[in-house]
């Protein structure tokens, strides 16, 4: 769970910072990029936001929603 948590949030985060810094968000001189980029591969690496939750309701009802 603390897992799912931290990258979403660090994906809003970086998101967020992306849209502040505007067009220049999207340029070699800010690494905002390069933190999307790498969060983007945890999330994927880590398992998916939507694998952690069905493991997390499995844990919680003991109903797997996946065979
Ligand atoms: C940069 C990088 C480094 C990696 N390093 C490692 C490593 O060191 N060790 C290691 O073991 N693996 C590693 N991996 C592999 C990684 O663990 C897998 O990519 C990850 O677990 C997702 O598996 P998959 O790509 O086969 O996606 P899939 O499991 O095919 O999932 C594809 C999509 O379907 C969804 N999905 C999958 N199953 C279900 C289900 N039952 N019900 C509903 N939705 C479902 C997922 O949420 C996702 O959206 C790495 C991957 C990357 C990109």
């Amino acid at each position: 769970m603390a897992k799912r948590n931290n990258v979403d949030m660090a994906l809003k985060i970086a998101r967020e910072a992306h849209q502040i810094l505007g067009a220049m968000g999207i340029t070699g001189d800010y690494s905002i990029m390069r933190h999307m980029m790498n969060l983007e591969s945890v999330i994927t690496y880590e398992g998916t936001h939507d694998i952690h939750l069905l493991i997390t309701g499995m844990d919680i009802t003991g109903i797997a929603a996946f065979k």
